[in-house]
């Protein structure tokens, strides 16, 4: 009995099927959650134990586990989180415990330094003293211990004072470790004075807080009706608690401001978590967060992994938005899986939005999950009225993008000293340069798609993957020179053209190419507040969560690019997009108006925004989702097969055709050629898998692909609730 060693199950942070067993050596304390060093192949590597061992392999023939690091286990909750996350997408669940390992330095022993105070003696000797001793003492009197150089620094002497006076006994070195601290958001501090709805919303918040269970909240309110500051105060119930709060913003929407009112309202900076950190940042961020000693964290999607000692709500802001669904190796949505991670750990979400998403408003109303609302602007302020310019009657100049009403409005708003901002969902000059001579797009080498001219910095880019190339002078394809034209416009053709319109206003580009970083977004934004910009021309970036006190006219360049391709969420996601920049003006005392060009005043989206009628709207877009079996009534997962080979990805897609499931409410489109059907050189080919609501999607697939054998250079992408298509 004595030589049968403990096995454990140890799941590595790779894209392997399932964790490995490993042995414990004799004397090794190992238990679940444990973050341990083990041998794999020839290295070594750190991965987390994920319960006992499986028992198929004989333990003699397993390796022992090296060690176990020194940091905190993974908790329960988060482990059975990756679990579902990886049920839920496919994805293997060493992809999803990567995610939840992005910073392996965390687990490291902290370093240590040595600090110094003053000794219990040092009282009695004060009669000897020097001044720079007395100095030093006097330092150290009400303030905390201090590393050498510090206090020698603080109390102007040099740093072998310090030595010799730890040498004598005056003082006394103690070791340290070394980590930053978070100050601490007060959940007790008060907030302002709320309207009567905005408190009954809440107090339903504040509910569910002390509730200390799982339960998930829409909160609905117009955009300017309080949603921030409702959703502060269920922040600061958990807070007063003891619980820690993640609040997930879409990551350009986590702005310097909404920053600055957290503090504000809080006395303190929440913790951020984005892309944007350093290595160090990271490290101490991820450690506070696991060791319980952060409030709150504010993070973009990959803050859900985090190891949170305690959490006691979670909040996901713009809970519609497209970018929360992504694909970062593994596919998934982080507002869905923030309701997944609350549920685990027994905690309540909120999810906030002016403009729902479908799945969202279906499951307030199957009573899935409770619901809030603000039906109106703080203060009593209207909305912006929003109208549609229809472009077949007022047709822009010739090569121009702005029509008689917008350059009038917009000469209004310069008149009056008031900010403009020009939407418009496209970077770059224009879209698409044409050789006149022979008629050829320039293409990317590498995609199926145009290449993009950025005029000011004097490329052609491919906006799928990256390539860039100088603009030559002569086609590539018949070799005509000087015969390029620019089709459609950009940002920057639309920059110079309100430019020419208004030469003396000031203007500025605010897009994820103009804008280099955080700091310099940053600072746009600043600018813009203090009124120092007078044309805003942006796109999706300026839309997003952004206070302009002083902007009180919003024209939409094109409202009607989103709505062609024939994406299931075409409509929503233009509605939605719409309704948040036209919710840019008019924030402060004065009204806004948002004009939107359109060449379909008649679409039913238009028609929406125009009567602000965003119900109806909801009602018809579900009954057409409703009646073709499409999300939220339906389930969707995609496939896509791509490679370099076309043969080869045919010849998979011809397998997979042959084996697709067969069954009552289960729908196979497909193989068809992807949108981009070509990729970074692969050529992409495309599977839907369409099923009733109660068929689970994820069985099929995993049946449907279990003996799909695949060539090493073709690969196989599944998107379970793909987000568009
Ligand atoms: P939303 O998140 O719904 O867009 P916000 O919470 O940002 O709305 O509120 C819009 C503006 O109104 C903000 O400037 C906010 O500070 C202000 N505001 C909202 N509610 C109150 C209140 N009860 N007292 C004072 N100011 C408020
Ligand atoms: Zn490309």
């Amino acid at each position: 009995m004595e030589n049968i060693k403990r096995t454990v199950r140890v799941l590595l942070p790779l894209p392997l099927a399932d964790a490995y067993d490993y042995s414990v050596p004799e004397g090794l304390e190992v238990a679940a959650g444990h973050f341990v060093v083990v041998p794999l192949g020839k290295r070594l590597t750190i991965g987390v134990v994920w319960g006992e061992g499986s028992g198929e392999v004989a333990p003699e023939k397993l390796r022992d586990i090296e060690e176990v690091m020194p940091a905190l286990p993974m908790a329960d909750a988060l482990r059975r989180f990756v679990d579902w996350v990886s049920a839920y997408t496919l994805a293997p669940p060493g992809a999803v415990l990567r995610m939840a390992m992005s910073v392996p330095s965390a687990l490291e022993a902290p370093k240590t330094e040595i600090v110094y105070r003053a000794a219990a003696t040092s009282d009695d000797a004060a009669l000897k003293l020097t001044n720079a001793r007395r100095r030093v003492l006097e330092q150290l009197k009400d303030g905390p211990a201090l590393p050498a150089a510090e206090l020698a620094h603080i109390a102007g002497v040099g740093t072998s004072v310090i030595k010799t006076m730890a040498s004598i006994g005056l003082l006394e070195p103690v070791e340290r470790t070394m980590r930053r601290s978070f100050a601490h958001p007060d959940g007790q501090r008060q907030g302002p004075e709320l309207s009567p709805e905005q408190a009954i919303a809440a107090q339903g918040l504040v509910d569910k807080v002390l509730a200390h269970a799982f339960s998930a909240t829409l909160l609905d309110g117009v955009p300017g009706s309080g949603k921030t500051e409702v959703y502060f105060e269920a922040i600061a119930a958990a807070l007063a608690s003891g619980r820690q709060v993640l609040v997930l913003l879409p990551e350009i929407a986590l702005t310097a401001q909404w920053l600055k009112r957290f503090e504000d309202r809080f006395g303190a900076m929440p913790a951020s978590w984005h892309s944007g950190l350093t290595s160090l940042e990271r490290r101490e961020t991820w450690r506070a967060i696991a060791e319980g000693r952060v409030g709150v964290v504010v993070g973009a999607r990959s803050a859900l992994f985090l190891p949170f000692a305690n959490l006691g709500l979670i909040v996901v802001d713009e809970e519609h938005d497209g970018s929360f669904k992504q694909d970062d190796g593994v596919s998934y949505n982080a507002r869905d899986m923030a309701v997944v991670r609350a549920r685990l750990v027994s905690a309540p979400v909120v999810l906030a939005s002016a403009t729902p998403s479908l799945e969202s408003v279906v499951n307030v109303s199957t009573g899935r999950y409770g619901s809030v609302h603000l039906p109106d602007r703080h203060g009593g302020r209207e909305l912006a009225t929003l109208s549609a310019i229809d472009l077949r009657r007022q047709q822009p100049a010739r090569g121009r993008w702005l029509s008689p009403p917008v350059v009038e409005a917009m000469k209004r708003t310069f008149e009056a000293k008031e900010q403009t901002l020009l939407f418009l969902n496209r970077r770059g000059y224009a879209p698409m340069t044409l050789c006149r001579a022979c008629g050829h797009g320039i293409e990317c080498p590498q995609c199926s798609a145009w290449l993009v001219e950025h005029r000011f910095r004097r490329t052609l880019v491919c906006h799928h993957c990256g390539h860039a190339e100088p603009p030559a002078r002569e086609c590539k394809y018949c070799g005509t020179p000087d015969q390029f034209v620019a089709c459609g416009p950009g940002v920057e053709r639309l920059a110079e053209e309100a430019l020419e319109l208004f030469p003396e206003a000031r203007l500025e580009l605010f897009t994820s190419d103009s804008l280099m970083n955080r700091t310099e977004a940053t600072a746009a934004v600043e600018r813009m507040i203090a009124g120092e910009i007078d044309i805003l021309i942006g796109t999706q970036m300026a839309a997003k969560g952004h206070h302009f006190p002083n902007l009180t006219l919003v024209a939409v360049v094109d409202a009607d690019l989103g709505l062609n391709g024939g994406d299931l969420r075409a409509a929503e996601r233009t509605f939605q997009l719409l309704y948040q920049v036209a919710g840019r003006a008019g924030r402060e005392d004065r009204p806004g108006r948002a004009l939107v060009q359109t060449h379909a005043p008649e679409h039913p989206v238009m028609q929406a925004l125009v009567s602000g009628d965003r119900d109806r709207f909801v009602a018809a877009e579900l009954a057409d989702r409703r009646a073709a079996g499409m999300p939220p009534f339906g389930r969707l997962a995609s496939l896509i097969i791509s490679g370099p080979d076309p043969a080869a990805v045919d010849n998979v897609c011809s397998a997979l055709a042959r084996r697709a499931p067969h069954q009552d409410g289960v729908t196979i489109l497909g193989p068809s050629t992807a949108p981009l059907a070509l990729l970074r050189g692969r050529h992409r080919r495309r599977f839907l898998l369409k099923t009733s609501r109660d068929i689970a999607v994820q069985p099929l697939l995993r049946a449907w692909l279990e003996r799909i054998g695949l060539p090493g250079s073709v690969r196989l992408q599944i998107d379970v609730d793909p987000y568009s298509f």
